[in-house]
């Protein structure tokens, strides 16, 4: 099992920022950016590559619940959010994962 999925199943404290019945979000442990917040579906899948066995109503519950995240946050002076896909992709956590990235002007390109 993941880590991501121990916090998922609450056997991991973390602060929960934002949860609704298709994902829950809280604050990455090692932020890169003074706002950084990561959002992680409840349906099982290990990577953006994935979502290619979800049906798009799940895809589209998933991202619907991102949105609401970045509305909770406020995000006003805009944001960047972030699938590291793979190994190329620089994907530490085998468990899919939107970084929210925010609260300073980001440079591109992000590498
Ligand atoms: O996209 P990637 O797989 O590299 O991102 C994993 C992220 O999970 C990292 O930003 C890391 O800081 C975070 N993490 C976390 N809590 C853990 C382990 C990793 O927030 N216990």
């Amino acid at each position: 099992m993941t880590i991501f999925e121990k916090i998922l199943h609450k056997e991991i404290p973390t602060t929960i920022i934002y949860e609704d019945e298709y994902a829950l979000a809280f604050p990455d442990i090692s932020p890169q950016t003074p706002i950084h917040i990561l959002v992680i579906p409840k349906q099982k899948a290990r990577n953006f590559s994935d979502l290619n066995q979800w049906s798009p109503v799940a895809i589209g519950e998933y991202m619907h619940s991102i949105q609401k995240v970045i509305h909770h946050l406020n995000l006003t002076d805009g944001y960047r959010i972030v699938f590291n896909t793979g190994d190329q992709g620089g994907q530490t956590v085998d468990y899919l994962h939107a970084h929210i990235l925010a609260g300073e002007t980001l440079g591109w390109p992000p590498f």
